[in-house]
């Protein structure tokens, strides 16, 4: 089996883009191969990791400029000589990390790594694996990628291997195979969007941070009549419901989006996108043969990418957002010349699925793999040894079963959550879960809340319910194959009313299809019952809330909802629900999990086959279920990102021995 590592880091969304679309291209080809994607810098770093994130944000959000000489300083101190005891620390988690993966190839979408990776090897004749860089910008390429060796280096375009030519890379060593764009974009049959003549005319439009006056350029726009506009605003609600409301008469031209990951399908649908040059965007957008015009651009980092599409011919750059309108009149008058050209020249150099060239040659590379056998095992003593303790196995005749790990109660950034839908099994995967259900808040319209939390963006819009259950279903399979964990569809309907007494959180779990959001609570729980999904009352009595309220609704109407619902959540992340255990209610213990640090929190365990129909069942019968405080130990933080040797799938870190149990009294 062939094990490739991708090495990444969150600076800017580019190099994050990259490892995530040539991991999902590498399953697509090779579903044998062992593929992780590791940040060294948020494991190494921690804290000082996301500060630094944040300044860079800032930084870029209100003074480009002084981000241009940061940028360029980056460029003339080598990384790795720079003697920053932190890297030290990244230094020694690497080489942990390698010697414990003991990769075929390591992919690295980062400039910081190659230097390191050459430190560690140093004193070898020759490193036991293949390096393949990647490189994430366009022109003007920062010298940190090419000043430390790698094997291969992959460019996003012919100038930029000119560029690394010129500065001393053997060609040899250059493949222009494109920008991994996500393998959606080389989908079979795929055709870019067609202009019709004296058609509707058809623009995307990204609001960016910090350019949020926009609103008479987007109306200079909607003066040409053929002109449709899709305006996305990211998670900006305000501006969402400015725009809403400026455009409210012409809904049927214009149509806000707030935050979306559905950026691919949009490119696919629009004739123009109309946004900053951000690495990973611009590449999308060529991709899916989207002419654009730049309105922004971050010095030093973006600028490369804004020359690829002026130099190519593939849209236009702005020099300021005013001319926006100007150059849209120019690119679709006399029979929309200029756009065809862009068009055309889009059409020579998209390279839709360089993930998957880039995936290839990553596997050829992997059976030129060096040796492991001359190098030194990992340190054992950071990995869990044959005996540590699981979870207590509860003796049933002569053979010991185990309890799954279950955790019901979990929101993705489709709602409040921090990470997203595949963050999230990425996440619970190498901890061990055998059972998650995503449960994203759906609010009541009706209720006065409600509408509030509608327009604050931090719910599911009813418009987003088919994708949500899309992308949980692509994760359920890829999240049974890598780590053998179930992923259940779930919703947590947020009935809010005025006071704690007339509000209520209802957890839908394992459902198949939506449900609409303004129903009421009885003809919620009997729609969810005719689909199969469980009915869990969520933090049903009185606690301390992080976020507001307490819902105490199903609580003082017992007697009515007591008999339609299949389970009362007893502990809701630290809160224990004593009154739930007194009245001997069905239990379960969840998270409520919106952020990591919330992994510390109880947890549900059944004992019972690892299959939904049984999971539930075990739910309503509330036999073999106990709860269990989750703690993590005998790991380092780095080995758990990694998962995959054998001895980590079949003893992985679990629920240590619980700190408290509370065990069903069965029948
Ligand atoms: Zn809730
Ligand atoms: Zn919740």
């Amino acid at each position: 089996m062939k094990k490739v590592l991708i090495l990444t880091a969150g600076f800017g969304e580019g190099h994050n883009a990259a490892a995530r679309n040539l991991r999902d291209a590498l399953e697509l080809i090779s579903p044998d191969t062992q593929v992780e994607v590791l940040d060294l810098f948020e494991s190494t770093y921690g804290r000082l990791n996301s500060l630094v994130k944040q300044a860079h944000l800032g930084v870029v959000r209100y003074a480009p400029t002084l981000w241009r000489g940061i940028y360029s300083l980056l460029d003339h101190v080598s990384v790795a000589d720079s003697g920053v005891t932190g890297l030290t620390r990244l230094r020694t988690a690497l080489g942990d990390v390698l010697r414990v993966a003991q990769p075929d190839c390591v992919v690295s979408t980062y400039p910081a790594y190659a230097p390191i990776i050459r430190e560690l090897f140093r004193d070898h004749s020759e490193k036991p694996f293949r390096l393949v860089t990647i490189v994430t910008d366009s022109i003007s390429v920062n010298a940190a990628w090419h000043r430390a060796p790698s094997d291969v280096f992959v460019v996003p375009n012919q100038p930029t291997a000119t560029v690394l030519h010129a500065a001393g890379v053997p060609g040899e060593r250059i493949h222009a195979l494109g920008f991994p764009v996500s393998p959606q974009f080389a989908t079979p049959g795929l055709v870019p969007f067609p202009l019709e003549d004296d058609g509707p005319i058809k623009l995307l439009y990204v609001v960016n941070h910090g350019k949020k006056k926009c609103g008479k350029v987007l109306d200079r726009l909607l003066e040409n009549e053929r002109v449709h506009l899709t305006i996305t605003t990211g998670r900006d609600a305000e501006l969402k419901a400015e725009l809403q409301d400026r455009f409210r008469e012409r809904g049927d031209r214009v149509q806000v989006l707030g935050w979306t990951n559905q950026m691919p399908a949009l490119m696919l649908s629009h004739h123009v996108l109309i946004g900053k040059a951000g690495g990973a965007v611009v590449q999308e957008a060529i991709a899916a043969r989207c002419p654009m015009v730049i309105n922004q651009i971050i010095p030093g980092q973006e600028t490369g990418n804004a020359q690829l599409i002026q130099q190519l011919g593939l849209g236009m750059v702005a020099e300021r957002n005013r001319e926006v309108p100007g150059i849209i009149e120019d690119a679709f008058a006399k029979k929309a010349r200029l756009w065809h050209e862009w068009r055309a020249n889009l059409l020579k150099h998209s390279r839709p699925a360089a993930a998957l060239r880039i995936a290839e040659l990553v596997l050829a590379q992997c059976d030129d793999a060096g040796d492991w056998s001359k190098f030194a095992p990992a340190p054992l003593q950071a990995l869990p040894d044959a005996n540590t303790p699981g979870v207590p196995a509860i003796v049933d005749g002569n053979a010991a079963r185990r309890s799954l790990l279950c955790d019901f109660h979990i929101h993705s950034n489709y709602s409040d959550g921090k990470l997203t839908v595949p963050e999230l099994v990425d996440f619970y995967g190498p901890r061990g879960f055998d059972c998650i259900c995503v449960t994203d808040h759906l609010a009541d319209p009706r209720r006065v809340i409600g509408k509030l939390s509608n327009l604050s963006n931090l719910v599911l819009s009813e418009s987003q319910l088919e994708e949500y259950f899309e992308v949980l279903d692509r994760e359920r399979r890829r999240a049974w194959r890598k780590y053998g964990m179930l992923v259940l569809a779930g919703i947590e309907f947020n009935k809010d009313g005025l006071t704690k007494k007339s509000s209520a959180h209802l957890l839908g779990i394992d459902m198949q299809m939506p449900i609409a959001s303004a129903l009421d609570l009885p003809e919620t729980i009997a729609q969810l019952h005719a689909q199969g999904a469980l009915a869990v009352a969520s933090h049903p009595h009185v606690f301390k809330s992080e976020w507001g309220k307490n819902t105490l609704y199903l609580w003082e109407n017992q007697d009515e909802f007591a008999p339609l619902l299949d389970a009362w959540e007893i502990a809701n992340r630290n809160d224990i629900f004593a009154p739930v255990g007194l009245k001997r209610l069905p239990f379960i213990a969840n998270s409520d999990f919106h952020k990591p640090k919330h992994i510390y929190s109880w947890k549900t365990l059944l004992q019972c086959e690892k299959q939904p129909d049984a999971i539930k069942d075990c739910i309503r019968r509330n036999e073999h279920v106990s709860i269990t405080l989750y703690r993590e130990g005998g790991l380092l933080p780095v080995t758990t990102r990694i998962g995959r040797p054998a001895e980590l799938v079949d003893k992985p870190a679990r629920a240590l021995p619980a700190v408290a149990m509370l065990q069903a009294v069965n029948g």
